[in-house]
């Protein structure tokens, strides 16, 4: 007989996102491991060291906050455009839990803090992170901050302070040894309507010194176990959802259809004279789609029909 599939998560293995509310639902309290997606964007993109904690880091924020969104149509998109190495990251996510990213320098050179510390801030320099939900309305949402370290867990939390008026406390870990990504994840603490000073002076205090995150996912520790580590048995911590994230695309022949039709007759017309035809390539997920001749010219005829 077929082994039955669940959706049972093993909170010691698999990439999982948890959230969870303290201090009777004055914070909202999110934690996240992404250790094998990274993985897979790490193989997708072929990265280097820096570019695989700048894309990881990124990745497991926009899970975090694609946890804002309402429907499951709803998409969260995080980029950064910057002046450093690492110049221009992309990662786009939803409601449940599928995530993805493209860097224009997969290949970015790493530079070094201090042994074994990769420097994020210097390799992305300076720039912008804008943020984009779209939530199925004709206009989507659009925010924008200056970065204001680069390392991007900084960078997240400043944008829910300047544009949401949000209090948020932002942890991102990426780490590697020698066989590539040895884990990753993130957490991220908010602060709800009606809360007070004390509770945001008790929360500030907590997150000093706390260790880093991405040793702590090394070791084995999991979502649940992050933020009760975090907050302590005096948060009143409540855990609510969980579920499973993951490195999905959502590009398919379909849309790749209706991207080149967008081209319109002219262009698809010039395209067609190519006796090989043509291939579009996913940025995102390394896949290649293959055009006839035959196919693009049929394309062309049809641009005119829609036009
Ligand atoms: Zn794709």
């Amino acid at each position: 007989m077929a082994e039955q599939k669940t959706n049972h998560i093993n909170h010691f293995k698999d990439d999982y996102l948890v959230q969870a509310t303290a201090k009777h639902s004055l914070l909202r309290c999110l934690a996240v491991r992404t250790t094998d997606l990274v993985k897979q964007a790490r193989n997708i993109h072929d990265l280097s060291p820096i570019s695989c904690v700048a894309l990881g880091r990124l990745m497991s924020g926009a899970l975090l906050m694609a946890t804002d969104l309402k429907n499951k149509q709803d998409r969260l998109t995080l980029i950064i455009k910057s002046d450093g190495d690492i110049s221009n990251l992309t990662t786009i996510a939803t409601l449940n839990g599928k995530v993805r990213g493209y860097i224009t320098d997969p290949r970015a050179i790493s530079h070094y803090k201090s042994a074994g510390k990769l420097d994020l801030a210097q390799s992305v320099g300076k720039g912008n992170l804008t943020v984009i939900k779209n939530l199925g309305l004709k206009e989507p949402y659009i925010g924008s901050v200056e970065l204001v370290s680069g390392e991007i867990a900084e960078d997240l939390a400043s944008y829910y302070f300047y544009s949401e008026q949000i209090p948020t406390v932002i942890f991102l870990g990426v780490r590697l040894n020698q066989q590539g990504v040895a884990a990753a994840g993130g957490m991220m603490i908010q602060a709800l309507p009606g809360i007070d000073d004390q509770t945001l002076n008790w929360l500030e205090n907590r997150c000093l010194g706390f260790p880093e995150l991405s040793e702590l996912l090394a070791e084995g520790i999991s979502p649940h176990q992050l933020l009760d580590l975090l907050l302590g048995v005096d948060a009143d911590l409540e855990y609510l959802a969980e579920s499973p994230v993951e490195y999905y695309c959502e590009c398919n022949r379909d849309r790749m259809n209706r991207n080149l039709l967008l081209l319109g007759n002219e262009e698809l017309t010039e395209l067609s004279e190519d006796s090989d035809g043509i291939t579009l390539h996913c940025h995102f997920c390394a896949a290649d789609y293959h055009y006839t001749q035959a196919e693009v010219k049929q394309l062309a005829k049809t641009a005119i029909i829609l036009r």
